[in-house]
């Protein structure tokens, strides 16, 4: 009997032993857009978020956490890889979080986790093409937008009940091996658009209504983690990428200014067993830091590349007066915005929160006392100009160390592809046209703001399918300031969609002087000029899209390769429609529709022996599509294979049925 009991009690110990020692879940949500003042757990009133109030009773919040970037990619990339902006180089859609770059997922992955990303927009999804990179070690990505495109909850974005049902149903087919899953919540973006019964009771501020809902959802997660029992080993770690203005200085939304309002986020660590729980960090911190502050708690050793700090130290109160800690509780949190220059032209904002102040780097400096003044309304630059030149230097030596001074880029393309379209004109590199710098000249944005909320005004009215709306915004701001690129760039854009094409053509030809470098108004131009039946004009825009983009974003390179390949074949040039077509495929080798077409017209042409491993390949890519099908009987039909083209129309025909069930 003792004996029993003894062996019971060693089983027990054992079995003890081996639960602590195994890896924590990782449980990473970031709500995008969501302000720190609206956290019940930083001492807002509003009552917004019981869930993640709960949340931080457990748990260790920051309340004076930075982003490094106002914008969702650039500051999803900082989160991830746990490197500043300047390193990562991911400061605009279809740039490449390249495989140099330290990246949380994959690290994980490699140390056994199984890994899933459920993102709520489309500007997450790397197969959108604007987030080239990030799924890199992901097992799974979930991040569908191809539902209704008139729909914007299928085809821009997912609510969090979508998204949190979606994330759920796979953690729970994945306790076995620890987890990671990273869950985005876009709701708090506008348009601010609650669903009931939160569209009612936020009536008044629909914005504060995206947030209670999405504390809502995190509530649902959280009970069901409880509830299967995985709750206490996870870590749960929870922030917002940037916050959103309301007009405090003049912008509205996020993405050009760097002040607290779209700058300071909420930040949020529960781990395993609820350890160091129920305290709030004063100390200034980043959203650089979640990365390592993750491996550490894993166990996993954090790579060199890698720029922010654990926060561990900091969370143990065992050691308040270590070096860690004291280090730890200097440094300044340093944010840019590069938006304002890629996109208006204007200056990019470069800021740094160190010591008592908020400096911004921008042709007419800014300096704030954030103790005396924490919603930074007096300007103390020109009163005092040594404090201000001593933290421009500071900003300066911050970047100069911080900075990625490799080779920009490509280091994770096929170095063959890159000699073969080397000698196709492309280059490598972002703006390769600008000298090192260029991007602090221009207007400074306190100047043009005005011009940006009217451009997000418009852009909004034409995501929410009133086309007439942005180009009558847009045209009132010609009023204002007809020289700005990006109002040009977008008219005609719209104009595009809208079938104008006589209207667009000027418009775009206006851009293109104003940025001739602009790889993507070169093939608007050429859009414009197919439908009015101007191949020859087409091809020549074509060729100088192809001619200005980069490497950088191998799925529009493709895109337009595919579309110069259509100009030249109604030109009735075959053999350069091929070569276009297989250059496209070389950039997007698992792209459906360029295999589909390549394999189509080799068979059409005579070739049908060439073209069924394309069609073949179409057909693995969707599998639900009736077209390779049809064109692979053909193809087999033109062989003699008869039996196989009989069983490609049966196939094909069953597709069919599936999708009309009438
Ligand atoms: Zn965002």
């Amino acid at each position: 009997m003792i004996r029993a009991l003894r062996q019971l009690l060693v089983v027990l110990w054992w079995a003890g032993c081996a639960f602590s020692a195994t890896q924590p879940n990782i449980l990473l949500i970031t709500v995008d857009t969501t302000r720190a003042d609206r956290m019940g757990f930083l001492g807002s009133k509003r009552g917004l978020t019981p869930n993640l109030d709960a949340l931080a009773k457990q748990g260790i919040a920051f309340s004076r956490a930075y982003s490094q970037y106002p914008l969702t990619v650039p500051s999803h990339a900082t989160i991830l890889s746990g490197t500043y902006p300047q390193f990562h180089r991911v400061v605009d859609f279809g740039l490449p979080l390249v495989k140099s770059i330290p990246y949380l997922p994959d690290i994980l992955h490699q140390n056994g986790y199984q890994t899933a990303a459920f993102v709520a927009a489309t500007a997450l999804d790397p197969n959108s093409g604007w987030v080239p990179g990030f799924a890199r070690g992901f097992d799974t990505y979930d991040a569908d937008f191809s539902g209704d495109q008139a729909d914007r909850y299928q085809n821009v974005e997912h609510r969090a009940d979508f998204v949190v049902a979606h994330a759920w149903s796979w953690i729970k087919e994945h306790q076995k091996d620890p987890f990671f899953a990273w869950v985005h919540l876009y709701d708090p973006h506008e348009p601010y658009d609650p669903p009931e019964p939160f569209k009612t009771r936020f009536a008044s501020d629909p914005y504060d209504g995206e947030i209670a809902f999405a504390d809502s959802q995190l509530g649902v997660l959280f009970d069901d983690l409880r509830a299967a029992g995985l709750y206490d080993n996870t870590l749960i770690a929870v922030m917002s990428d940037h916050g959103e203005a309301f007009g405090e200085h003049g912008e509205f939304t996020h993405g050009i200014f760097l002040y607290d309002e779209t700058i300071h986020v909420p930040l949020l660590f529960k781990m395993p067993k609820n350890q160091f729980g129920g305290q709030t960090l004063a100390t200034r911190v980043g959203l650089v830091d979640v990365a390592p502050t993750i491996l550490d708690q894993a166990k996993i050793a954090i790579p060199k590349e890698v720029q922010g700090q654990s926060l561990l130290p900091l969370m143990k109160p065992a050691d308040p007066g270590s070096s860690a800690v004291a280090a730890l509780s200097k440094r300044p949190a340093y944010s840019e915005s590069d938006y304002s220059h890629r996109d208006f032209g204007w200056s990019s904002l470069r800021s740094l929160r160190d010591d008592k102040y908020l400096f911004v780097e921008a042709p007419r400096k800014e300096l704030y006392d954030q103790s005396a003044d924490p919603d930074a309304k007096q300007n103390l630059a020109e009163k005092s100009p040594a404090v201000t030149q001593t933290l421009s230097s500071r900003l300066a030596a911050f970047r100069g160390k911080t900075a990625n001074t490799s080779k920009a880029g490509n280091s994770d393309v096929d170095p063959q592809l890159v000699q073969k379209l080397a000698a196709l004109g492309y280059v490598g590199g972002g703006r390769a046209n600008e000298p090192p710098g260029a991007e602090m000249n221009g207007a400074d944005p306190k100047d043009k703001i005005d011009i940006f909320n009217h451009v997000e005004k418009a852009l909004l009215a034409g995501a929410q399918g009133e086309a007439q709306k942005e180009v009558d915004l847009l045209l009132e701001l010609y009023k204002k300031d007809p020289n700005v690129e990006v109002v040009d760039r977008n008219l005609g854009d719209t104009y595009l969609r809208m079938g104008k094409f006589d209207e667009a053509l000027p418009v775009l030809r206006k851009a293109e002087e104003l940025n001739p470098e602009m790889s993507q108004t070169h093939y608007q131009i050429g859009q414009a000029l197919l439908n009015l039946g101007d191949l020859h004009g087409a091809k020549k825009e074509l060729q100088a899209a192809i001619d200005k983009s980069t490497l950088m974003n191998l799925k529009y390179a493709s895109t337009l390769h595919f579309f110069l390949a259509g100009i030249e074949r109604r030109l009735g040039e075959k053999e350069e429609a091929f070569k276009e077509l297989r250059l496209s495929l070389e950039l997007e080798p698992e792209d459906y529709t360029t295999n589909l077409t390549l394999g189509r017209l080799l068979a059409l042409d005579g070739n049908p022996a060439m073209g069924v491993p394309y069609l073949q390949k179409a057909a693995k890519l969707d599998p639900n599509s009736v077209e390779p099908h049809v064109f692979l009987s053909d193809a087999y039909e033109q062989l003699g294979r008869q039996m196989e083209a009989d069983a490609q129309r049966t196939e094909a025909e069953r597709l069919q049925a599936k999708q009309n069930p009438n």
